[in-house]
């Protein structure tokens, strides 16, 4: 994989039938999501984000999801915006929506969003704001404690199978904001170079280098 410029980029996307784009945390840099400290409530934030935490610390879970709720309140930047402008299907680790808001329709969550809690028992979903009346949201039909619509560590991330899919069928695949560290994410991009395609990386300042 290799760096390049915007010009390159635009003429690829153009000549493109069909491209995708792999992005993680870094392409929302630049909308100014309030940064999470390593720690919450003296915790670790990767050990929050087991599902073994949720399942024996479901109020504290919340008291951090209402933090992250607050990156509703962010604005897509110009890599989002170009994204949904010129068609590139999304494929995401992000859960902060930016991408729908900049009016992206084909956006695969893997990751999940932060629209809905969902009881895992009835498999029906509630809206977030439920978490902002009630310290510990249930199911309105069992009772049991709702689930924030996130992948945690321990679980599936979604849409795994469309998305290797959608890599072996791209005839363009663009890598933004993602050092690919994130397991099995990372793998995905193996799936286009075994179909002759090589990846553009972008992993810093794609809000200036998709600004077209
Ligand atoms: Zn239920």
């Amino acid at each position: 994989m290799s760096v390049f410029d915007s010009s390159f980029i635009k003429e690829q996307i153009l000549k493109s039938h069909y491209p995708i784009a792999l992005t993680g945390a870094g392409i929302s840099v630049a909308s100014s999501l309030p940064t999470l400290s390593k720690e919450f409530c003296g915790i670790p934030i990767k050990k929050i984000m087991e599902k073994s935490f949720f399942l024996r610390h479901p109020e504290l879970f919340y008291s951090f999801y209402r933090e992250i709720l607050r990156w509703k309140d962010c604005i897509p930047n110009a890599a989002h915006v170009t994204l949904s402008k010129y068609g590139v299907l999304v494929i995401t680790q992000n859960i902060d929506g930016l991408h729908q808001k900049a009016g992206s329709r084909n956006v695969l969550e893997i990751h999940g969003n932060l629209n809905y809690l969902i009881c895992e028992k009835c498999s029906l979903y509630f809206p977030f704001d439920l978490a902002y009346y009630s310290m510990l949201p249930v199911c309105h039909s069992c009772s049991s404690i709702l689930k924030p619509d996130i992948v945690l560590y321990e679980e599936q991330i979604h849409y795994w199978n469309r998305a290797v899919l959608e890599f072996k069928k791209a005839d363009l695949a663009l890598i933004i904001g993602t050092s690919l560290k994130a397991f099995p994410a990372n793998m995905l991009p193996q799936f286009s170079i075994r179909h002759n395609i090589k990846p553009i990386l972008i992993n810093e300042n794609a809000h200036i280098i998709l600004d077209f």
